[in-house]
This record gives C-alpha cells, sequence and structure tokens, in this order.
C-alpha cells in the first residue's frame, strides 16, 4: 500500500482520525504536462482549491478526502484549467470507487 488512500499517484501529506471519520489530506504528484485547451505545454501555476470528496468507508469510518486541486495557465491560450481528477465523480462529490461501493451494497 503506497498511502492510506492505496492511490500511488497522489500524496497524502495528513491524516486526522475521529471517533466517527477520517479526514485525509491529499494532492496529486504530477502537474499535467499540457494545456488541455490547445495542448501546449507552456503552463505556470495559477492558485489551488480544496475540494472535499467523500470516498469508502475505512474501519467503518467515513472518508472525507481534502483534495489540494491546483489550477494552471496556459501561456500560449491564455486559458486557465483545474488539473484532472480521474478518480473523482465530475457529477457528484465523492470517488469513483464510492459510487461503484454504494451500486454494490444497495
Ligand atoms: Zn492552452
Amino acid at each position: 500500500m503506497t498511502n492510506i488512500l492505496n492511490w500511488p499517484d497522489y500524496n497524502v501529506s495528513q491524516v486526522h482520525e475521529s471517533e466517527y471519520d477520517y479526514q485525509v489530506y491529499a494532492e496529486l504528484k504530477c502537474p499535467p504536462s499540457f494545456c488541455i485547451h490547445c495542448y501546449t505545454s507552456d503552463l505556470v501555476g495559477f492558485g489551488k482549491r480544496t475540494e472535499i470528496l467523500m470516498d469508502i468507508p475505512m474501519h467503518g469510518k467515513r472518508v472525507g478526502i481534502h483534495l489540494n486541486r491546483k489550477r494552471f495557465k496556459c501561456q500560449s491560450c491564455n486559458k486557465t484549467f483545474y488539473e484532472l481528477v480521474s478518480r473523482k465523480d465530475e457529477k457528484r462529490r465523492m470517488t469513483k470507487r464510492l459510487i461503484e461501493y454504494i451500486e454494490r451494497e444497495s
């Protein structure tokens, strides 16, 4: 296991455990290598935001991932974008594996 999430492409900086849940602080290891709009590689960092994703329960406790999602600006087309998070369901604040888990359990 690479980290508490078992996601090798993420760095986990902190894990807080309370009586009912785990709060996991994570971010993607690798920045994007090209612009999602024009595909050039002329990118600079342009801030970040924290998104909270619910993940599958661990040891009977709820798991919330505080994802530090970085934003980039393309020097070529001037557009900005947030790094892609393939493990997230884009319609919900949940991980894809949580959705699979809920579908299995119901
Ligand atoms: Zn671009």
